[in-house]
């Protein structure tokens, strides 16, 4: 592995990458399936990924036709890395068994072990013989939509695909790790003149927010619209954010402390709701709603914007979800991807029907957007939300702050990079984007 990094970090043409033999194991961030009930009967809290997340060496898996061996530079923790490590809502050694069950190649899922993580920056360093598009030495950013191409329902929409998987959450070999392996179609061009931890924290956030906002399979947004941000300086709300302003809408960011509300007007998000200071109680002890704190939470919207949300970027689920459908105007649209607080969702019909509000259920992103999502990125339109960046060692620890809310927007891993602020190609770029937007996040 240490050659590969050298090559890398030397330049080396694709012919020298592709010279180097790749090793038979590699490290990885990974869970055990001897371990997924560990944390049985424990409250959700408790469950600490720093006592299931090991790293450690793993067998390279055989490459099938259609992937790409990639040498992970960085990669990103993400919610779903929370989700794997606590095994909540479920184990996802399941999905792996499904999966293995599907095809010749899939059955090399199926172990007793998953690497995990669902974003990567890094350089190619093998193609199956099927793949087209792309060689040895390309460096790219990898999205996570894993998706059967052979599958008719996944060509109108993958995302519609029966057996569309996130890769890294419902397959093996995933991103913390130093080698990958994907789908040829999970990869695009690295943005040039960002890091390799600012490149390897967007794709998997960014896609997500920009199908849920700007795609038509979303909330198809338009200028002018104000749209309710939850978590407007986590992972997904800090890219959601910057849709907004990027289209001409008008942001409320709800965020939990001062220090992050800064963040927001930093970021040019004028409207502001602090749910901390505002102490907002959507749910009653004995379990029912609080349809007056939801009346509040609407009049200090209106307060600050002069009128109530077309749309609501919904994520928090149970906490919030009542409150959302409520204080979202007349026909406008709450559109969700993610139930963080509790996925037993309850909301006051009446309001919903009688309003002719709608609802949309949004997950991920196709090729077609993650792709989209990404050149923004590369033209410094969109831009990474870095805060912190932890080495693959400490992923446990990095997960462990993901899962009490510790951090604000992304957390990056270093895998193969020996260090931050490598892998800029395009100096002249950066400086025109400007550092202190590249760098907003960071602490
Ligand atoms: P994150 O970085 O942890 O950010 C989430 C933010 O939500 C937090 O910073 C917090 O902000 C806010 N929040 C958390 N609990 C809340 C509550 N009870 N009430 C109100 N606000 C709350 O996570 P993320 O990466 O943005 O992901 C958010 C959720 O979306 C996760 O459940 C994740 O699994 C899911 N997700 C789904 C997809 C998909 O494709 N379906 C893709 C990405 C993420 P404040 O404390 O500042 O308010």
């Amino acid at each position: 592995m240490d050659r590969i990094r050298e090559a890398i970090l030397n330049g080396a043409t694709p012919d020298q990458l592709a010279a180097i033999a790749l090793p038979d194991k590699y490290r990885a961030a990974h869970v055990l399936k001897a371990e997924q009930e560990m944390f049985t009967g424990m409250a959700s809290n408790d469950k600490d990924p720093r006592r299931s997340v090991h790293v450690g060496d793993v067998p390279t898996p055989e490459l099938a036709p259609d992937e790409a061996v990639v040498a992970v530079m960085a990669s990103s923790i993400n919610f779903n890395t929370v989700w794997t490590s606590i095994f909540e809502p479920i184990s996802t050694f399941g999905p792996l068994a499904r999966l293995g069950r599907e095809s010749e190649w899939s059955k090399r899922h199926d172990r007793d072990y998953q690497v995990i993580g669902s974003d990567a920056s890094g350089v190619v360093l093998r193609v199956g013989s099927a793949v087209r598009n792309w060689k040895p030495g390309d460096k790219v950013t990898v999205h996570c939509n894993h998706v059967d191409d052979q599958d008719p329902s996944s060509h109108d929409d993958s995302m519609m695909g029966s057996n569309q998987r996130i890769w890294g959450y419902e397959t093996n070999f995933g991103g913390l790790a130093d080698l990958c392996i994907v789908k040829a179609n999970q990869l695009m061009p690295k943005p040039t003149h960002l890091s390799w931890e600012e490149a390897a924290v967007n794709a998997l956030c960014n896609s997500t927010s920009y199908r849920m906002l700007v795609s038509r399979n979303g909330a198809n947004m338009k200028q002018g619209d104000v749209v309710l941000i939850w978590g407007a300086t986590g992972g997904i709300g800090a890219y959601a954010v910057q849709y907004v302003l990027n289209g001409g809408g008008i942001p409320v960011g709800v965020v939990s402390s001062p220090e992050k509300a800064q963040i927001l007007r930093n970021m040019g998000c004028e409207a502001v709701i602090d749910r901390s200071a505002a102490n907002y109680k959507f749910w009653n002890d004995d379990n029912t709603h609080n349809e007056s704190e939801w009346r509040r939470l609407g009049k200090d919207i209106r307060e600050l914007v002069g009128e109530d949300p077309d749309i609501v970027f919904e994520h928090p689920g149970r906490s919030t979800f009542g409150a959302s459908m409520y204080v979202v105007k007349r026909g406008g649209v709450v559109v969700t991807c993610a139930a963080t607080s509790g996925f037993m969702l309850e909301f006051d019909n009446r309001f919903f029907w009688m309003r002719l509000k709608r609802l949309i259920g949004s997950h991920f992103a196709n090729y077609r957007e993650a792709w989209d999502a990404n050149r923004l990125v590369s033209k410094g339109m969109i831009h990474p939300v870095l805060s912190r960046v932890f080495t693959l060692e400490n992923v446990g620890e990095a997960a462990y702050q993901v899962h009490h809310n510790m951090h604000e927007g992304k957390i990056g891993v270093l895998c193969l990079a020996p260090t931050e602020g490598l892998g800029i190609d395009d100096p002249e770029l950066r400086a025109k984007v400007g550092e202190k937007n590249l760098t907003l996040f960071r602490r």
